[in-house]
């Protein structure tokens, strides 16, 4: 096993330290060429409005399913990307893919939805944010107000003041910011009056353990309450039941995400789902229609 030194630094020897750092260096190579491949793909999740189960905005989510390995979970590879600035490259394609796809959408007719995308800390350092987007959104044609950035409340944290103006200033073209996983961050709920943000997407954590006698029932109507006062949108993430969805509309919280009413889909899949079905009938039967 991997010991601290009492200094607080690591001696690695274990063999399991050995297997995952192999595993990092395999994945990071093959990251490298499935981007050169192009091997990634985008799957997308409705986040819906609560009161007519309408939909608000798609999250693009990156996929990587690999030749060998089958399926390898964002989890994963996303922070070994990041150690490495792989996700630099990476992340340029994903934006670059999800606007693309979105602008196609919106000269189809999907002049409402807004499309998502995660951004990492390592891209807020790296890249200067206004210009970056800006030549992505012309390059792509997609209107501003059809973007959201999703930035966890961790990146917030870390946020340079500078980084803090180029949001502004992307919020000023009609982009939308949200903090994501908000809960986990230990930031105070003071310093979302302060944050240039227009949606507070609340972790899953509290909704999975949200229950009558649960603690969480009341972290989560402080936060809803305060978060309309503020006048943000509120998206309960991971809903899974129809019991979690009458809690989050309860809690006067706006929009949800999960499996309950979505998984993340295919390009393809979204656009034929988003033309036929009527996802009004989640919100009167609690029934999901999009899952077999
Ligand atoms: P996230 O941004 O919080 O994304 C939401 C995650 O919750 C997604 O996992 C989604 O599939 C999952 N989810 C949605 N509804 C439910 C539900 O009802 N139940 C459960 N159990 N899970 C649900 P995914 O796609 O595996 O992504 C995990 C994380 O990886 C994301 O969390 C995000 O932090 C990161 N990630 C994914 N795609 C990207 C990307 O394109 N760029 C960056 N930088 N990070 C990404
Ligand atoms: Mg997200
Ligand atoms: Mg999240
Ligand atoms: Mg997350």
């Amino acid at each position: 096993r991997a010991k601290t030194d009492g200094r607080g630094i690591f001696r690695i020897y274990s063999p399991e330290m050995g297997n995952k750092m192999r595993r990092h260096h395999y994945l990071l190579e093959e990251m490298r060429l499935a981007l050169v491949n192009q091997s990634f793909t985008l799957s997308f999740q409705p986040i819906v409005h609560v009161e007519d189960c309408s939909i608000d905005y798609f999250e693009s989510l990156v996929r990587w399913n690999h030749p060998v390995e089958g399926e390898i979970t964002p989890s994963e590879f996303i922070p070994i990307a990041e150690d490495s600035n792989l996700i630099l490259p990476l992340g340029d394609w994903i934006i670059h893919e999800a606007c693309r796809q979105m602008a196609a959408w919106y000269n189809a007719g999907m002049k409402k939805v807004r499309i998502s995308i995660n951004v990492s800390g390592v891209q807020l350092k790296h890249r200067i944010l206004h210009p970056w987007i800006m030549d992505i959104l012309n390059k792509t044609g997609l209107p501003p107000k059809s973007l959201l950035l999703e930035i966890t409340e961790s990146c917030f944290i870390e946020a340079t003041k500078e980084t803090i103006t180029q949001l502004e200033l992307l919020r000023e073209e009609g982009i939308q910011i949200a903090i994501d996983d908000f809960g986990t961050g230990f930031s105070s709920l003071s310093t979302l009056a302060d944050l240039p943000i227009d949606v507070i997407k609340i972790d899953r954590l509290f909704i999975e353990q949200a229950n009558e006698k649960s603690k969480y029932n009341k972290i989560l109507e402080s936060i809803s309450e305060l978060g309309n006062k503020l006048s943000l949108k509120l998206v309960a993430e991971g809903v899974e039941s129809a019991e979690q969805f009458e809690l989050v509309r309860k809690l006067n919280i706006q929009c949800v995400q999960g499996y309950l009413v979505s998984r993340p889909e295919t390009s393809r899949n979204v656009g034929s789902k988003v033309l036929k079905q009527n996802l009004n009938h989640i919100a009167l039967t609690g029934t999901n229609i999009w899952l077999p």
